[in-house]
């Protein structure tokens, strides 16, 4: 080997050990900033948040079981357990765990719960692979995706599936109904939920958006980060803007301002009054499209 060859060797190598160090302190910050505990409360009629200040986590309860959407970090699980008790709810009450999507953040703290209730896991086909492996597999997440899970940020204890589902089942558990959408892009299988919630003498519908984030280096074009990457996105905004979204929710608190709404609660005439809210809804749909045109037509 040349002086030269060797010396750019050596310079490439600590490059790379920079960026790994750099990314995976990226991803603990990430990861700290989304694990602090955040008190549970009431949001509507039978749906109480039960995540941390960053991820979310719903609980929808019912006198033949409840369900849980998502279970955070690998971290978050002790908080949501937690959370559930402070309510005082009984996890092994919990017959159903759901989900958004299958990455570390959201689907990270399944498996514990799932061992702490007893309860039967069901996944979307588009995201059941990825969510077996723990996380391994996913290309939607573009080439960062891959040296994400390779250096630990993204890995996470693998649940057990009991069952998968296609873009529209329900899911029930007693009175408790919900839908599946899939509005894939952000993962393969992005599932967002809607479910009717009665609150005193009105029946609001809720949306949980699973997430419209587009990641840096995601390809939209040919070769797609996946096949079909670009029309699941398209097919997303349309699907979820057709829903009648009453309470608008999502998989991350400051998606739908959940901090601000909270805060309005004590002023309001009902404390639900804020949740509702449509607008926000839409603007949000609308800001992640007008995201998304911008990258396409960069990649274009
Ligand atoms: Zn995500």
């Amino acid at each position: 080997m040349t002086k030269r060859r060797r010396w750019i060797l050596i310079v490439l190598g600590a490059a790379a050990v920079l960026f790994g160090v750099a990314f995976t302190q990226w991803q603990a910050a990430i990861k700290r900033n989304r694990s602090i505990p955040d008190d549970p409360f009431h949001i509507a009629g039978n749906l109480y948040y039960v995540g941390s200040t960053g991820v979310t986590s719903f609980l929808l309860t019912g006198p033949e079981g409840h369900v849980l959407i998502d279970g955070g970090f690998p971290e978050t699980a002790p908080l949501i357990l937690g959370s559930i008790a402070k309510l005082g709810f009984n996890i092994t009450d919990v017959k159903v765990l759901l989900n958004t999507h299958a990455h570390s953040d959201h689907a990270g703290g399944l498996r514990e719960l799932q061992e702490a209730s007893g309860a039967e896991l069901w996944v979307s086909e588009g995201d059941a692979d990825v969510m077996a492996a723990g996380g391994r597999g996913d290309r939607a997440l573009g080439p960062l995706g891959t040296l994400g899970y390779y250096l630990g940020g993204l890995k996470f204890a693998a649940p057990r599936i009991d069952h998968r589902f296609k873009d529209g089942e329900t899911i029930r558990v007693g009175p408790i109904e919900l839908t599946a959408h899939v509005t894939a892009g952000h993962t393969r299988g992005c599932t967002s939920w809607s479910f009717p919630v009665r609150d005193g003498d009105r029946e609001l519908l809720a949306v949980e958006i699973c997430s419209l984030t587009l990641f840096p280096l995601v390809k939209l074009v040919e070769p797609e980060a996946y096949p079909g990457i670009r029309s699941d996105f398209e097919r997303s905004y349309a699907a979820l803007r057709s829903l009648p979204a009453d309470i608008f929710l999502a998989s991350h608190g400051d998606m739908f301002s959940m901090q601000r709404k909270r805060g309005e609660r004590a002023g309001a005439k009902d404390p639900v009054d804020p949740f509702i809210d449509r607008a926000g809804y839409l603007s949000f749909i609308d800001r992640a499209e007008a995201r998304f045109r911008e990258a396409l037509a960069k990649q274009q």
